[in-house]
């Protein structure tokens, strides 16, 4: 099953994909987490993403697409992936297609996360992020039982440099200009599935349940 998950920062893409992923054993394949790694690790990939990713704005494509084919190959993606921040423009849509032609695959569905904007600012103003094992919090929705502690892995939790106010409205920005204009495009393919992600993440991850169970099972 070849899924992408779209939707706005802070719509809670992340989250349900790793729920995702759990329950039909396929991976969560995300880009920002790929270019963040890239980064902390101090590769030429997350020197050249770096300074983009932190005034908010999108890597180059041809950066991203790069990513995508290479990791389309390993072999854990052969059954399907949640695809988590891929695409963000139409090339990198198209260039998705074509790889995926050239596999003999196609998506399956397009989930698109909706949730109102200042809803958005919340969300990721209180996020915080485990370094250890990305488990995610929120300071009042979802806090940890220890301040600044995971409660999973017990690692410290962080806040990510482009989750900071004027950022995320730029990032906001980003996304109205040029990743929503994906919704019709996938719209007019018959591939969308829009999602009300303004809920508990309980609450959302039952409706794609339902939806991928019933519609997206290729
Ligand atoms: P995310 O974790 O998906 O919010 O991504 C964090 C940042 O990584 C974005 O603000 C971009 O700078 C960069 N990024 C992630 N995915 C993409 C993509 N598909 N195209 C361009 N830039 C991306």
């Amino acid at each position: 099953m070849d899924l992408i998950l779209l939707g706005p920062p802070g719509a809670g893409k992340g989250t349900q994909a790793k729920m995702m992923a759990d329950r039909w054993e396929i991976p969560q394949v995300s880009t920002g987490d790929i270019l963040r790694e890239a980064v902390k690790e101090g590769r030429p990939l997350g020197l050249e993403a770096k300074s983009f990713m932190d005034r908010g704005e999108l890597v180059p494509d041809r950066v991203v697409i790069g990513i995508i084919g290479e990791r389309l190959e390993e072999k854990d993606a052969a059954g399907g992936f949640i695809l988590d921040g891929f695409p963000r423009t139409f090339p990198q849509a198209e260039a998705l297609q074509e790889i995926l032609g050239e596999m003999g695959r196609k998506i399956n569905c397009v989930l698109s996360i909706e949730v109102e904007e200042e809803k958005l600012v919340v969300r990721l103003t209180g996020r915080r992020i485990c370094r250890n094992c990305g488990q995610s919090y929120h300071l009042v929705f979802n806090p940890p039982a220890r301040d600044g502690i995971c409660g999973r892995c017990g690692g410290d939790l962080y806040q990510r440099d482009d989750d900071k106010e004027e950022t995320i409205r730029q990032r906001l920005t980003v996304y109205r200009e040029q990743t929503q204009p994906l919704v019709a495009f996938y719209e007019s393919k018959n591939l969308l599935k829009k999602i009300d992600g303004g809920d508990s993440k309980e609450k959302i991850f039952s409706r794609i349940v339902e939806v991928v169970e019933s519609d997206c099972r290729g």
